[in-house]
């Protein structure tokens, strides 16, 4: 089966949820390439293991129907009939793009593949992770979106020998560009993250959440509940509509541990919760449990590291 990995770039580099596409496709030994895009100058993309096609689009311009259009004539001309992207916004649009010009439904939140009888099967997730569902995809082109953190990354050597295409502006101009930024470890691909909730009462507690990060070098994270307070920004929000995380270690302080929480940390290696309700869904996925105050416990943790 030939497949196509719809990429991404990120600081310059391919994107981990790319890279985690290009180690399944490694493991199941499709024939696949990779079609890039990004508006950066010189990234580091390429690899001996697969083409890389990058799209070079402007950053003042969205480009994603013409984008679509050269990928499409790629899968048509040469007969790809599985197509890949991570779920993220760039990808969803190009995805969603495709499949109405190739006719074929997208399958979004895929947590695994395989390939059967020359069928393509899927395992999704839905309502936040609460249920799964299986699907056999009967069509001669698959879309999937894959959830990010659903495969390790592949780790290969990454150089910048790919072929670039210039995509002409398009007819919606980006006229502002806003950029976080960056500080210190970040969720991604940080080993330990530090989590907060509503448990730990107030935004000036959320001192104690640095310090414990910056004993352990761990990335901050936190629930809906206290972004939408305005305690955290958003592109700190762990969970269903934030950022999936899979860290070696997780450590939830005053998280109640809804589904929607849970969907974007449960995977990781080795949860910690610290929580006054003993009867905390945090509590059921935790592979350690602190009952207790978060505003006692976190302050003795601190002092002991
Ligand atoms: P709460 O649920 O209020 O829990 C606070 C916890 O702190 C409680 O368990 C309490 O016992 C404990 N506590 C209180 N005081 C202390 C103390 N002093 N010491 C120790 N423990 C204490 N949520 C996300 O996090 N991420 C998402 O991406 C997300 N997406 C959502 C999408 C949808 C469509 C919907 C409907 C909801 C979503 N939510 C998401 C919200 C989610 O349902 C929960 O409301 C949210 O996760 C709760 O956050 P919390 O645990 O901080 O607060």
């Amino acid at each position: 089966m030939k497949a196509l990995i719809v990429s991404e770039i990120v600081d310059g580099k391919l994107s981990s949820g790319s890279l985690e596409i290009v180690s399944k496709a490694e493991e199941l030994g499709l024939e696949y390439q990779l079609i890039t895009l990004g508006s950066e100058e010189q990234p580091i993309i390429g690899s001996n293991s697969f083409k890389q096609t990058y799209l070079k689009r402007s950053p003042n311009s969205l480009q994603y129907n013409k984008i679509a259009d050269y990928i499409s004539n790629v899968i048509k001309n040469e007969q790809i009939n599985l197509v890949f992207g991570s779920s993220t916004y760039q990808c969803r649009d190009i995805i969603a793009y495709l499949s109405v010009d190739l006719n074929s439904s997208p399958v979004s939140n895929v947590i695994n593949f395989s390939l059967e009888n020359d069928k393509v099967i899927t395992l999704n997730s839905i309502n936040g992770g609460q249920q799964l569902y299986k699907t056999e995809i009967d069509s001669s082109i698959s879309f999937l979106l894959i959830r990010p953190k659903s495969f390790e990354p592949a780790n290969i050597e990454l150089n910048t020998d790919f072929t670039t295409i210039e995509i002409e502006s398009g007819n919606c101009n980006v006229y502002e560009i806003h950029k976080e930024e960056k500080a210190g470890p970040q969720l991604e691909d940080s080993k330990v993250v530090v989590s907060a909730g509503r448990g730990m009462v107030d935004v000036a507690n959320l001192e104690l959440i640095n310090k414990l990060s910056e004993k352990l070098n761990a990335a901050i994270g936190g629930t809906r509940a206290i972004v939408d307070a305005g305690w955290m920004p958003y592109s700190q929000q762990v969970g269903q509509t934030g950022k999936t995380v899979k860290p070696d270690v997780y450590i939830a302080c005053g998280i109640s541990g809804a589904t929607q929480h849970q969907v974007g940390m449960k995977d990781s290696k080795f949860i910690i919760a610290i929580n006054k309700d003993e009867e905390a869904p945090i509590f059921q996925i935790a592979d350690l449990g602190i009952v207790g105050d978060t505003l006692t416990v976190l302050p003795k943790l601190i002092e002991n590291i």
